[in-house]
């Protein structure tokens, strides 16, 4: 804590309100995440402390380094969490080369305790619901999400409820399940799951549904891959930034982490052009880039990037306006081309990403080849999860595996026969 701030902090650090993005209303610090005025989203501000990197550089190696620039209380670091974030940010020169870039960076998301960036959002919404009186932790989720209330519940100790359309990967069952909480699948796509999830709100006083009722804070944890971005390149905004989009809150808090490191003075460069990726079954915000609309018209999603499979996306518009307003694009890309992407990634960094990692860098390579994006930039790609979970999207890849007597002869014999053995890197090549 900086010593020459009058500002106290509350049990909601620096934030002071709640504001409507669409009306600007202000609300007091409670569970509105709609608008009382126009039902619009509300976001958190704040009246921040002058920090000093040093301020940041002294703070844990997780998120809560960043604990000042967050809704949360000043020794939040003390309560059982699951202490996501501070995860790699890898250069990634042998993949820059293949794409002709100067200087390419993946920011690995894998590193969290459930293996995906959700980790981050549901430890600020759990310190929330904690400080708002909730007893059990819920959501609706595409997978990832379901993992990470799961697991951080049980760590903090209380009941978990998650809802996930029934067809999501068998790994994020397992992953979540494991747990304990209670998981209801069901029928339907995401957007059914969370319609009920709205539903259920409502009825039950005691819930906190991370991402639909405790919103406004829940979002807030996306702007640590922001903050850590620019931390991890020396205090310094990168020039470009590829980020997947399913609600699209990831997208519009790293820009707003961005901004605000630029505010308080941390950083050199004061913007960073944002690029939203999307799968081409399901990209109703891409669609909405590409025609001049402001507004995204749902769509039925069909892509096996299921954890960004959301069709009506809340944060949707908010994606065109920092898109639009730092100079960034969103685009999609076919499944088949983010499936050839994760092998590319895997043989040139030993990344293995989840779909939605895929979708980052094949749309880098999209926009690179069609000139939207700069080779010469210092340019940030976010790999949100962890292929494991997502292991059926790379069966295409991957060569039936022989097994052989444990002598010479054999070994000799395989070799022979598969001259030149069919790899990933040639499958990301093609
Ligand atoms: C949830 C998720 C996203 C999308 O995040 P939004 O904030 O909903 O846009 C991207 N990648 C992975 C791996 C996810 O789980």
């Amino acid at each position: 804590m900086t010593l020459s701030s009058t500002r106290t902090p509350t049990r909601f650090g620096y934030a002071t309100a709640l504001s409507c993005r669409e009306c600007g209303h202000i609300s007091d610090l409670g569970s509105h995440h709609a608008c009382a005025e126009c039902f619009g989203p509300m976001e958190v501000s704040y009246d921040l402390p002058p920090l000093t990197r040093a301020d940041i550089e002294a703070g844990p190696l997780n998120i809560w380094r960043y604990r000042d620039l967050l809704p949360v209380r000043p020794d939040i670091a003390d309560t059982p969490n699951t202490e996501p974030g501070w995860t790699r940010l890898i250069r990634a020169d042998q993949l820059a080369r293949e794409l002709g870039m100067r200087e390419l960076w993946i920011k690995d998301e894998r590193g969290n305790p459930t293996h995906s960036f959700k980790d981050r959002v549901v430890a600020v919404a759990l310190a929330a619901a904690t400080e708002l009186g909730y007893k059990v932790l819920a959501c609706p989720s595409t997978g990832n999400l379901a993992n990470a209330v799961a697991a951080a519940a049980a760590r903090a100790g209380i009941r978990s409820v998650v809802l996930v359309p029934a067809d999501i990967e068998p790994q994020k069952i397992v992953g979540t399940a494991v747990y304990g909480g209670s998981l209801i699948a069901v029928e339907g796509s995401y957007d059914d799951a969370n319609r009920l999830a709205s539903e259920l709100a409502d009825e039950r006083e005691d819930w906190a549904f991370v991402n639909v009722n405790v919103r406004p804070y829940y979002a807030e944890g996306s702007k640590t891959i922001g903050f850590e971005v620019a931390e991890q390149l020396g205090w310094r905004l990168p020039e470009q930034i590829v980020v997947p989009v399913a609600s699209g809150a990831q997208l519009v808090k790293i820009d707003k982490a961005f901004r605000e490191l630029a505010g308080l003075g941390l950083v050199a460069g004061t913007s960073c052009r944002v690029y939203g990726a999307q799968a081409a079954g399901c990209a109703p915000v891409a669609a909405a880039f590409l025609a001049g609309h402001d507004v995204v018209k749902p769509v039925r999603p069909a892509t096996i990037a299921k954890s960004l499979a959301i069709g009506n996306p809340a944060d949707g518009p908010y994606v065109l306006d920092v898109t639009r307003r730092t100079g960034g694009a969103v685009a999609e890309v076919t499944d088949d081309e983010l499936v050839t992407a994760i092998g590319l990634l895997a043989s040139t960094e030993g990344i293995f990403a989840e779909t939605a990692g895929g979708v980052s860098l094949a749309v880098l390579r999209k926009l690179l080849a069609a000139g939207q994006l700069d080779p010469a930039a210092v340019t940030v790609i976010i790999n949100s999860g962890d292929g494991l979970k997502t292991l059926d999207a790379v069966a295409p890849l991957i060569a039936p595996v022989t097994a052989i007597k444990a002598s010479l002869a054999a070994f000799a014999a395989l070799e022979h026969a598969t001259a030149e053995p069919e790899s990933a890197r040639k499958a990301g090549q093609a």
